[in-house]
């Protein structure tokens, strides 16, 4: 992790709480980075959270906001629903362009992070519905 990240984290602590959308999230650069990014030496950003999570380094897994992402959860506390929308930015189109040539569903592509929300059976569940009523469409 970079001295700049460092130095943000000592004066923010692990996470802000953010006004809007009101909730907590990982601590940022000015320009917007998350202080978590770091670059390899190929160039290629990682997250440094799901890094150390690899390597065995630590138990704690990157937010499961990040870890779902592009998938964006829409939770409401009166009516118990929650909402999983595809949260479209430019900066992912060449994961798409690949996704839409390997013929991967987005829910595919997050399988993990579905199943660390909400279990293996949810997960299961909905990728029947999926083969059952979209699948074939698709075909
Ligand atoms: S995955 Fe989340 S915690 Fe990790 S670098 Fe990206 S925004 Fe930060």
């Amino acid at each position: 992790m970079s001295a700049s990240s460092r130095k943000v984290l000592q004066e923010q602590g692990l996470s802000t709480f953010y006004d809007e959308p009101k909730y907590d999230g990982t601590p940022l650069h000015s320009d917007g980075r998350c202080v978590y990014l770091i670059v390899d030496e190929r160039g290629i950003a990682k997250c440094s959270i799901e890094k150390a999570f690899e390597e065995g380094l630590t138990d704690f897994q990157k937010p499961i906001s990040c870890h779902l992402y592009p998938v964006r959860m829409n939770e409401n506390e009166l009516t118990g629903f929650a909402a999983m929308n595809y949260d479209q930015w430019d900066i992912c189109s060449e994961a798409c362009q690949l996704g839409e040539e390997l013929k991967m569903p987005l829910f595919r592509f997050v399988q993990q992070a579905i199943i660390r929300k909400y279990g293996q059976l949810f997960f299961e569940e909905m990728d029947k519905y999926y083969e059952r009523y979209y699948h074939l469409e698709a075909q």
